[in-house]
């Protein structure tokens, strides 16, 4: 069942299968159970994994590696490149790529486990949490290539090229490190209720709590798409926040229930100053986001500098993130 939008998203505006909150309860922030561990800790599991009745989904297997997976790979990339070589559309990428390579989730073949959940394969992908989909990423290449990566980038403060090469006494990274945060003993939804630090008016309404969700595949799309001119953090904010109980107006909206209004309600204190709100929804926004943190650390090889910097990883380019060696000379 499709779940109806507040509209404004124009095509983006079909949210995949059970997106409803008005049913469930929500866990406290204060109850949430996040853990950051190390990728090589984590196995075949899911951060925040497949909520499938009152069960969480989190395990998962691939199948082996195929050329044919690759080749598809390669032509989902190449149908969705412009004339000027970028890609226009990775969201679509991605969840028509990972039901070739997903063999299960929670011991499910895939293409079951979208038939029980009334939606297409496609559909299940884009309705998973973004950390989920970024953690299966990390484990095909894993899967296809080890632990070891080569890592190419200038230095942010001197420009200096830092580029991997045994050869020349720069070793490989190591994708073993990369931290993950995941979500313990989930047994429903990740639905996270925010107590917020003074209350702010909605309407005749006295709003202290807001129901947050950790990003899903499609809004993560919604996001890439955006042409709302918002800030991207904003963006962010109006896709996290799902539900605000306390209102009589908001309480069962489905879709987007967050706007400009509510914003400027929310952060504004009545003593004329930015109220404490505004920083706790963000801490709440950066907290619940699970999944790998993207990127590695670098270090300059200049020895004038010797900045170290965060360097995301390359994984949008698809298919040379997950299948081309490392090993080249030049
Ligand atoms: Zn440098």
């Amino acid at each position: 069942m499709a779940a109806k939008n507040s509209g404004g998203f124009g095509s983006s505006a079909i949210a995949p299968a059970d997106d409803s909150t008005s049913t469930l309860n929500a866990i406290p922030l204060t109850d949430l159970n996040i853990e950051e561990i190390e990728l090589h800790d984590l196995g075949n599991t899911l951060p925040v994994g497949i909520i499938c009745g009152d069960e969480c989904l989190k395990d998962f297997t691939l199948n082996p590696y195929s050329a044919d997976y690759e080749i598809a790979l390669g032509r989902l990339v190449e149908s969705n490149t412009d004339r000027e070589g970028n890609l226009k559309d990775p969201v679509k990428v991605i969840k028509e790529f990972l039901p070739y390579v997903i063999n299960t989730i929670g011991g499910q073949p895939i293409k079951d486990l979208a038939k029980n959940l009334s939606t297409s394969t496609s559909r299940l992908i884009e309705g998973m949490y973004w950390g989920d989909v970024t953690t299966l990423f990390l484990a095909l290449r894993l899967q296809a290539q080890g632990f070891e990566i080569a890592m190419a980038a200038k230095c942010p403060k001197c420009g200096t090229l830092a580029e991997d090469n045994p050869k020349k006494g720069r070793s490989y990274h190591d994708l073993s490190s990369v931290t993950i945060k995941v979500i313990r003993d989930l047994t429903q939804k990740p639905l996270i209720e925010l107590t917020l630090p003074e209350g702010f008016k909605v309407f005749d309404d006295t709003v202290t709590r807001l129901w947050l969700e950790p990003l899903k595949l499609y809004q993560f799309d919604r996001l890439l798409k955006s042409t709302s001119g918002n800030p991207k953090d904003l963006d962010q904010i109006y896709q996290m926040v799902v539900g605000i109980p306390d209102s009589e107006a908001y309480r069962n909206v489905r879709g987007q229930v967050f706007d400009e209004s509510i914003y400027r309600a929310l952060c504004t204190s009545p003593s004329g100053r930015v109220s404490p709100n505004k920083n706790a929804l963000y801490k709440a926004v950066n907290k619940i986001q699970p999944g790998p943190a993207m990127w590695i650390e670098m270090d300059c090889v200049n020895p004038m500098c010797k900045n170290a910097w965060e360097q995301p990883l390359p994984w949008l380019s698809f298919r040379e993130f997950l299948y081309f060696s490392a090993d080249s000379d030049d």
